[in-house]
This record gives structure tokens, sequence and C-alpha cells, in this order.
């Protein structure tokens, strides 16, 4: 139902994108006063474990691997694969993908993406390939997949690493299959505003044992986590906190992506006339968490995407612009020459995030989309 008096006026607080999927307070209370009892806060606790085990069945894959947060877990992936020199990487990315392949002393090497997926593809990584490749780092951009088959096609032929920045894709399939168990590795972020909540967190998913005995390793100092010979360690372990967190967002998160799912279809109703807005499209055959609810502001738009993000601003709502501007024209890669990206560049100056989430009802949505409605009138 539309109601008027949020369309004229601002909303008394802002609409964000981020999810903040929470708990009731009842099943919060009963974790903690669990962890109060055991007494047992930190460092390799149970509820670790528990999470490690309930994820690794979840996304049908043998080991993960819990870290303190996704950027941890990327960088320590980097560094364990034992390589050097270049990984190709998307630009048109969160900052974090890019940053940990330099804190991990690599090298990284921004790639277009392709205009329908906003992802990597294997012809387009072909052509950024030099002898000093040693590895492709894709990013499942929006929670839908990599050209994941070509990609492992290409890491295969080349004998280079292939692991993934899952961080948008927990819950989300390709061909049918959870992401999590494709190329070397996958990660995954439990960040607050991703759809499953540890507050902070992450992981590493993989198939590869050896690969797996390094990560336990070297995301702690305690002597008796060592499964592995390893060149460098730091403190990268998950909290009981943060595990129990996890847990019970694990547990809601199916009726959390229903309530995804929801809101998605809701603005994509509401805004289907609004022909100068594009809607990023689910495969039907696919599973995908609707994390994000992006359009691309078309030229045909009568607003600019930035008079359009300030308009909704004006009523506190935050869209967003993610990513803009892309990785590769941030500090500190700006500072050296860089490839044009063409559709990257074309993707940071056009598309929109939505809000979305938990605090998001379906009366905010259609308020949302009434907004959206009046200010594309032109
Ligand atoms: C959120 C995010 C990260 C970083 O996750 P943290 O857990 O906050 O470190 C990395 N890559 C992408 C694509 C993300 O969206």
């Amino acid at each position: 139902m539309t109601d008027d008096r949020q369309t004229d006026h601002p909303f008394q607080t802002g609409l964000h994108v981020g999810q903040i999927n929470l708990p009731s307070w009842e099943r919060f209370e009963q974790e903690f006063r669990a962890i109060f009892d055991r007494n047992f806060f930190a460092s390799h606790g149970p509820l670790e474990s528990k999470l490690e085990a309930a994820l690794a069945e979840y996304l049908n894959v043998r080991h993960v691997v819990c870290t303190v947060n996704a950027t941890v877990a990327l960088m320590l992936t980097a560094r364990a694969l034992d390589i050097s020199g270049d990984v190709i990487v998307p630009s048109f990315t969160f900052a974090a993908t890019a940053q940990a392949i330099s804190w991990a002393g690599l090298n990284p090497v921004f790639c277009d993406v392709d205009e329908k997926t906003h992802n990597l593809s294997a012809s387009l990584v072909e052509r950024c390939l030099t002898e000093r490749t040693a590895g492709i780092l894709g990013v499942h951009l929006w929670g839908r997949a990599c050209d994941v088959d070509g990609l492992e096609e290409l890491a295969r032929s080349r004998k280079i690493e292939l692991f993934f920045d899952s961080a948008h894709a927990l819950g989300c399939s390709h061909r049918g299959k959870r992401i999590g168990s494709f190329g070397r590795a996958e990660i995954f972020s439990f960040h607050a505003t991703k759809v499953l909540n540890g507050t902070e967190g992450g992981c590493i998913s993989t198939n590869d044992h050896a690969l797996a005995a390094r990560l336990r390793t070297m995301r702690t100092f305690h002597g008796n986590q060592t499964f592995a010979k390893v060149p460098l360690r730091l403190n990268g372990r998950i909290s009981e906190s943060q595990a129990a967190m996890a847990l019970m967002s694990l547990e809601d998160l199916t009726k959390n992506i229903d309530a995804n799912r929801t809101r998605y279809f809701r603005y994509r109703e509401r805004l289907t006339d609004i022909t100068s807005l594009e809607f990023i499209d689910h495969a039907a055959n696919e599973a995908s968490n609707y994390q994000y609810v992006v359009v691309r502001v078309l030229d045909s738009s009568p607003l600019s995407r930035g008079r359009i993000l300030s308009a909704l601003q004006a009523k506190n709502i935050f869209a967003r612009d993610y990513f803009s501007p892309p990785v590769h024209r941030m500090k500190p890669y700006r500072d050296k020459p860089q490839p044009v990206l063409g559709v990257t560049e074309s993707l940071s100056s056009s598309l929109i995030q939505l809000p979305t989430g938990h605090a998001i009802s379906i009366d905010d949505v259609d308020a949302v989309c009434d907004v959206l409605h009046s200010i594309m009138k032109g």
C-alpha cells in the first residue's frame, strides 16, 4: 500500500542497502548464556568447530576454515597457495578483493568484466595472461556465478591457480551446484551487511586437504593448531561470539533469503514501467540469495545516476553506487599505469543498489518505488 506521508517526507531513519539479519533476542540470549556458562570465548572453541562442520555440510565441501573476516581469508588463501607474480582480478568489485592480493605479496592485474554478467570470463582473462600470471581470483558478483567452467579449463590448461571471492554468493548455485566448491578455494564473508551475519567473520571452503591444513595452521599462532609446515602465521581466528552469530544466521538463512527474494521481486514488479532502469537478473534455474537489488540506469534515463541518488537521499533513502570508482582507479593502484577497462567504467558509472535487507519492509520498498516513479517522470 502506498503511504503518501512516506512519499512526501523523508524517512525518519534512513533506508540502507546492507542486510543486518539478526536472530531473535531469545535465541541470542540462549547462545550467549551458553558461551558464558562454558567460559570459552576465543581461540578455537566448540562453536568454531560446529560452524565449520555446519558450513561444510551446507556448502557440500570437505573443508571449511573460518576466519575473523573475509579479507583475512582472502589474504591467507593467496599466501597459502604459495605462488608469486601476478593474479588476475576484476576491478569491478569491493577493494578487499585486490588489496588482499597485495597484502599477500602478489600483484593484482585488473581485467575487464563481461557486460551481461558483470563478471570475469575466460576469454577476457585469456587476454590478460602473461608469463608472470600465477593465478586468477574470480568474484561471483551479486551472487551470480563467474564463468566457472571456462575459468577452470583455462586454469587447468595454463597450470595456474584459480580461486573465488564468493562474498556475494552464499546460498547461490551454478549449474544447480552450490557455490563453495569451485576452483581451488572459495572465500565467504559473514560481515553484518551480508546475508549470513556473524557481525564480522568469514571462511574458506575447499576440497584440497593440504591447502586446508596450511590455512588452519596459518590463521593462528596456537602451537596445538599446527597441521602443516607454513612460512608465516597470523591471528585470523574467528571468536566464539562471531561463530555463535554465524550459526544462528545459518539457521535463519532460508528464511532471510526468502525475505530478500520477496523484496527483490516487489521492486521488479513496481519498477517494470520505468524502462530506463534495467534490473539485474538472476537465472530462474539457479539459486540466488538476492543479497543485492541492482538496477542499471540506461542512457535513456531522464535523470543521471547521480541525480537519482541525490533525489533518493533527500528522502533519507541511501541507495548506493557500488562500485564507484572501480578498484583500479583507487589508491594504491591508480598511482601506477592501468589498462582501460571499458565495461568496468560503464558499469561503475551506471549501477544503483536499492535498499534491501531485514530493516526494509515491503511498505518501504513500495515507498522507494513511489519516489522513483515521481522523480523519473522527468
Ligand atoms: C564484503 C566483501 C569482502 C570483504 O569481506 P569482510 O568480511 O568484510 O572482510 C570482500 N569481497 C567482496 C566482494 C565483498 O563484498
